[in-house]
């Protein structure tokens, strides 16, 4: 399953080429983008509890970059 927002995130769009290696980018899909974390995303959480779109540079993790 992949989380229906990741061709649009903007966490991504701005971010993925300056995480830290590609592998830091593929964990993150891995593990939130596509993979058993996606509920615990923190980007979604904080959509659905506040009803309006994250701060783009809020992590799927929680940290701000
Ligand atoms: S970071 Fe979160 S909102 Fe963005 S694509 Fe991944 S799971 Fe979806």
């Amino acid at each position: 399953m992949i989380c229906e927002k990741f061709e649009k995130c903007a966490f991504f769009k701005k971010h993925k080429k300056v995480l830290g290696s590609p592998q830091q980018y593929q964990l993150l899909v891995e593990h939130y983008c596509h993979g058993p974390l996606m509920s615990r995303c923190a980007r979604l959480t904080y959509e659905k509890e506040k009803g309006e779109k994250p701060p783009v540079n809020l992590s799927p993790i929680g940290e701000y970059m």
